[in-house]
């Protein structure tokens, strides 16, 4: 397990091998085993607090806001009316904090495995973990992939906000999943998971590309740079069951004044369009 060394973290991991991320440390504020996974919150010195499970940065105060942004308003704005939202994981919060913001989000439910996660967030990030008080919310504790399997029909947009395909999460990125997710959705619903980054992980990414594409009809991929993971970059899979829907076009455009009012620091319609066009070296490989 990672610890902090010399007044550094250090992100090393099997997942990204030969390389390591590294933050200087002020305090330990948290560090405990919950039933799931190991659980520590570090006050850093340039990043402000950061959640780390099982040794892997899942967010920093400094710069979560790309990852919670796009994770949420691309489907959001993808979609003409998203009013029923599900969220997959996401215990920080920052997820539900996007999507309670939105105009068209009449109701969010959220199923994140891990209690702990949720309390630590509570108390250690509170600008993420805000929209845990929206009336929106309803939040249900426990495993993401059982909780699908229960809902049918439900849901015009589905978050995926997992940590990485080792330890509880691991059912959430096979097509078995993506089975319950298509049956979860309501007709043109719209799924967006956390799909990892191109630099890594680009074979995984193409094979759950290729079995989402035998169950949607529309798949896409887009990406934002998010400093503090794995190579500065993460990516977005996105799945449609609307065969017209065109997801790099945004089908509501905010105008200045809602992006202030909603708080936006990276998201924006030009963001949106921008993010699906991918470099050269991956396009080979998930636009084939
Ligand atoms: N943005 C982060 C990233 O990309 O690493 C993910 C953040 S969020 C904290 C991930 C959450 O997924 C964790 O709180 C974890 O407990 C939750 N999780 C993992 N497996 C899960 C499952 N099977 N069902 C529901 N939640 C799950």
């Amino acid at each position: 397990m990672n610890v902090v060394k010399d007044g550094w973290f250090s992100e090393i991991g099997p997942l990204w091998k030969g390389q390591a991320f590294s933050l200087e440390v002020d305090k330990v504020l948290f560090h405990e085993k919950s039933k799931y996974q190991d659980v520590q919150v570090l006050k850093s010195k340039t990043y402000g607090n950061v959640l780390v499970l099982d040794g892997v940065i899942q967010c920093t105060e400094r710069e979560e806001f790309s990852y919670q942004e796009m994770i949420t308003h691309i489907p959001l704005n993808s979609h003409p009316n998203p009013e029923k939202v599900l969220v997959i994981g996401g215990g920080d919060g920052g997820a539900v904090r996007e999507l309670t913001r939105h105009p068209a989000v009449k109701e969010v439910t959220m199923c994140e495995i891990d209690e702990k996660v949720v309390e630590v967030s509570k108390k250690y990030l509170p600008n993420q973990s805000l929209g845990f008080d929206s009336p929106k919310l309803t939040l249900h504790i426990g495993d993401g992939f059982d909780f699908m399997s229960k809902h049918e029909g439900e849901f015009d947009v589905i978050i995926t906000d997992s940590s990485d395909p080792i330890g509880p999460a691991s059912s959430l990125f096979q097509k078995s999943y993506y089975e319950l997710v298509k049956n979860a959705l309501r007709p043109g619903g719209i799924s967006c998971s956390q799909g990892e980054c191109m630099w890594l992980h680009l074979e995984l990414i193409k094979e759950m590309m290729t079995f989402c594409k035998e169950l949607f009809p529309v798949v896409d991929y887009s990406f934002a740079a998010t400093p503090a993971y794995p190579s500065g970059q993460i990516g977005f899979l996105l799945c449609c069951l609307n065969p017209e829907a065109n997801l790099r076009e945004p089908v509501r455009i905010l105008t200045e004044e809602q992006i202030k009012e909603m708080k936006l620091r990276y998201y924006n319609a030009d963001v949106h369009r921008a993010s699906f066009v991918l470099p050269q070296f991956a396009k080979e490989v998930l636009e084939k």
